[in-house]
C-alpha cells in the first residue's frame, strides 16, 4: 500500500466537515511525509523520540499518533521531526477529528465500559470531545475502579465526592479538566467524572458540586480510541501490518 492509500483510508472514516472544520494542518495530518510502499504501520498515542526510536527498532514505515508533535514543543519538535527524516519514518496524527468520532478515545472508553450514551458534552460547534452515559445497572466505585484498571491496565486516582452508587458517567478523554465539561456532566447528574488530567479547580470544583472524578491519565484515557483508530484503517488496507507501540506513562 502507497502513503496516498493510507491517507485516504485515514481520512475516509470521517465526514466531510469534520475535516473541513479541524482544518488548520494541527490537528491532522503529517509530518515528513513521503509517498512510498508502506508494509507495516505503529501506532501510539504521543510521539517522541522514544517512540520513535521503538518505530524505528520495530522496521515501521509509517507511525499513527493521535497527538500532534506541537508548534510549542520547541526542541522536542525539533528533535522529534529530525529524526523522523533520519530514521525514514512518516508521522500521521489525528487529535480533534478523532476525538469527535464515536471510535475516538471517549466513544472507544464509553463502548468499552458498556455505557448506553445518552448525551454529548465539551463541545466545540457541533463536534463534542465528550459524553454522558448510563450503565444498565448502578455498580460501586469500587467495581467501576476495577473495571477501568483493567482497561487501561494502569491504576487510577479517585477523589470521591457524593458516595453514591454508580449509573451515570460523564467521559472527556485525554484533557478534560475544564470546568465547563464537570458542569455539563453534573447538570446531566452524573455520579462521576473520568477525564485524564485535572488542575487543582477542576478538584475544587468537583468536590463543592459532588461529582466523583476519576482520573485514568491523559495517555491511558486516549489509547483506546487511536487502538480502534488503527484497527478500522486495517480493515480498509489489510495489505499492511499494525502493531502497537509502547507509550511511556508520564501523564
Ligand atoms: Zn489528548
Amino acid at each position: 500500500m502507497k502513503t496516498k492509500e493510507f491517507e485516504n483510508a485515514a481520512l475516509a472514516l470521517f465526514p466531510k466537515d469534520t475535516l473541513a472544520f479541524f482544518n488548520d494542518g494541527n490537528q491532522y495530518g503529517f509530518n515528513n511525509y513521503i509517498e512510498k510502499e508502506l508494509n507495516k504501520i505503529g501506532y501510539s498515542v504521543n510521539l517522541t523520540p522514544e517512540i520513535i526510536k521503538q518505530a524505528n527498532i520495530n522496521h515501521i514505515d509509517l507511525l499513527l499518533t493521535h497527538h500532534n508533535v506541537w508548534e510549542d514543543y520547541f526542541e522536542l519538535r525539533d528533535d522529534c521531526l529530525r529524526l523522523l527524516e533520519e530514521y525514514g519514518i512518516i508521522h500521521f496524527f489525528n487529535h480533534l477529528p478523532l476525538d469527535s468520532m464515536p471510535f475516538g478515545p471517549t466513544g472507544t472508553l464509553a463502548n468499552d465500559l458498556d455505557l448506553k450514551v445518552i448525551d454529548k458534552i465539551s463541545k466545540i460547534d457541533k463536534y463534542a470531545f465528550g459524553v454522558v452515559g448510563e450503565l444498565e445497572e448502578p455498580i460501586t466505585l469500587l467495581l467501576l475502579t476495577e473495571k477501568l484498571e483493567k482497561i487501561f491496565n494502569h491504576k487510577v486516582r479517585i477523589w470521591n465526592n457524593n458516595n453514591r452508587l454508580v449509573k451515570r458517567i460523564g467521559i472527556v478523554a485525554g484533557s478534560g479538566s475544564d470546568i465547563e465539561s464537570l458542569f455539563e456532566a453534573n447538570t446531566l447528574k452524573s455520579d462521576v467524572y473520568i477525564t485524564g488530567e485535572k488542575k487543582l479547580k477542576t478538584l475544587l470544583y468537583a468536590k463543592h458540586i459532588g461529582l466523583t472524578i476519576i482520573l485514568g491519565s491523559h495517555t491511558f484515557t486516549e489509547l483506546g480510541g487511536i487502538r480502534q483508530y488503527a484497527k478500522l484503517i486495517n480493515n480498509e488496507i489489510s495489505d499492511v501490518e499494525v502493531i502497537e507501540l509502547k507509550d511511556e506513562f508520564l501523564e
